[in-house]
């Protein structure tokens, strides 16, 4: 991604998106020059302050975006369908390829800047250099590296086992050294064979010198937390984003708890839901899609069986968002781990609005409040002058109607049209 390109373009299409008020406006145009957005507005006022020799732009009846940002991935996992004992017997070398392939199948639907939330070994950091060099195609990329957890914790194979808050600032240290851009730790178990999602794996002060520690070579944290108690100790912890929140307990139910959303709301942190990962939303859709003609009676009852599961998942997040969350929460489509494959954030977007968000806010949150969970608000999320050029354009209004998200026209990155 060359940030630095000397040339200018302008851009107009029909709609704009602002992510800072969450509307759209018309007749506007953008001039990039040397990546970054220099002028934004009114297309007759733009226009005179573009040089004669700028690449024009003419997107039509689309609506230009920021560039969406997914804040939860696992770029050396498949996402397709197996189970992590199974992807994690592919080599290291394996992963990064994968990783190459859900890196472009990212960029193809709009997203533009990720978090890569967890890889083996050095596979997180070897694709974020790839992508610099100039070799792969992707979105920008913050990395994690790979994801502190305890022993036998969730994710354990990816090499970062810690115990102890000695151990875990040593870990923090080690990946901040290799080029962690931000640091993920696993709070409770998950999928892992062996691991109680609905158990905490990290006491208080465990989770608090991980956040210490990160917090002084500024890195922001993120914790994986399925269970209660998790939730709990990341809040006092003062870890900055929450993954998940499902409120899970030992025996595997989710029991929403009001003093636990109290504590979110009133401390501010992020939090990352992670709802089409949960409702197993990529089937659903699937299924949703069949032909009345085509679909079996098996697979009319497992689509009954898997919107009343979703629908236990989406109340939980209905509740939750009654404390006031809503602007301090991020999409993120955790892709790679089961069957949720690259290229979809536009399904987290829909469940956002299934659970109370109108469109343009949810594509609010996976653009500017996005940014701003990730500290990198003063260089995307929004499209103003000063920011990277990096955009979306969809077809018809996807701040009315959220399935617009889905239909991408053209990408943009710092300015360069990739699509
Ligand atoms: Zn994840």
């Amino acid at each position: 991604m060359s940030e630095e390109l000397s040339h200018s373009s302008l851009i107009t299409a029909r709609r704009f998106f602002d992510s800072v008020t969450g509307s759209t406006k018309e007749n506007q145009a953008i001039l990039v020059e040397g990546g970054r957005i220099r002028a934004v507005g009114p297309w007759e006022q733009v226009r005179k302050e573009s040089p004669p020799n700028a690449e024009c732009y003419d997107l039509g009846d689309t609506c230009v975006a920021p560039g969406l940002i997914d804040s939860h991935t696992h770029l050396s996992l498949a996402g397709d369908g197996r189970v992590y004992a199974e992807m994690f017997t592919d080599t290291d070398e394996m992963m990064v390829l994968t990783g190459a392939m859900n890196m472009k199948r990212h960029l193809d639907a709009g997203i533009t800047t990720i978090r890569e939330h967890g890889a083996r070994n050095k596979v997180g950091f070897a694709l974020k250099e790839g992508l610099a060099r100039g070799y792969i195609p992707g979105p920008r990329m913050h990395v994690s590296g790979r994801p502190i957890t305890c022993t036998g914790g969730h994710f354990h194979f990816c090499n970062e086992v810690a115990d102890g808050e000695h151990e875990i600032r040593r870990s923090v240290r080690r990946l901040v050294h290799e080029g962690a851009d931000y640091i993920k730790i696993m709070a409770s178990g998950g999928g892992t064979v062996g691991t109680i999602p609905g158990a905490a794996t990290y006491t208080t002060e465990e989770l608090h010198a991980a956040v210490h520690e990160a917090h002084y070579f500024h890195r922001l944290t993120a914790a994986h937390c399925r269970a209660k108690d998790s939730m709990v100790r990341a809040v006092e912890a003062g870890v900055d984003l929450m993954e998940h929140a499902e409120f899970l307990e030992q025996d595997g139910e989710m029991h929403f708890d009001p003093k636990i959303a109290e504590m979110m709301a009133e401390s501010g942190i992020w939090v990352s839901p992670t709802l089409q990962t949960w409702t197993k939303y990529p089937r659903i859709v699937a299924l949703r899609n069949l032909q009345e003609s085509d679909i079996t009676d098996a697979e009319v009852e497992e689509l009954g069986q898997l919107e009343a599961r979703a629908k236990v998942r989406l109340d939980i997040m209905r509740k939750l968002l009654e404390y006031g969350i809503q602007e301090r929460v991020v999409p993120g489509t955790d892709s790679g781990v089961n069957n949720i494959a690259f290229g979809h954030l536009d399904y987290d977007l829909r469940l956002l609005v299934e659970v109370g968000f109108t469109p343009a806010e949810a594509l609010v949150s996976a653009t500017r409040i996005s940014a701003e969970a990730m500290g990198i608000e003063a260089e995307i999320g929004t499209i103003e002058p000063g920011k990277i050029a990096d955009l979306v354009a969809f077809r018809g209004d996807p701040s009315s109607d959220v399935s617009a998200c889905s239909e991408v026209a053209a990408i943009f990155q710092a300015g360069e049209r990739i699509a």
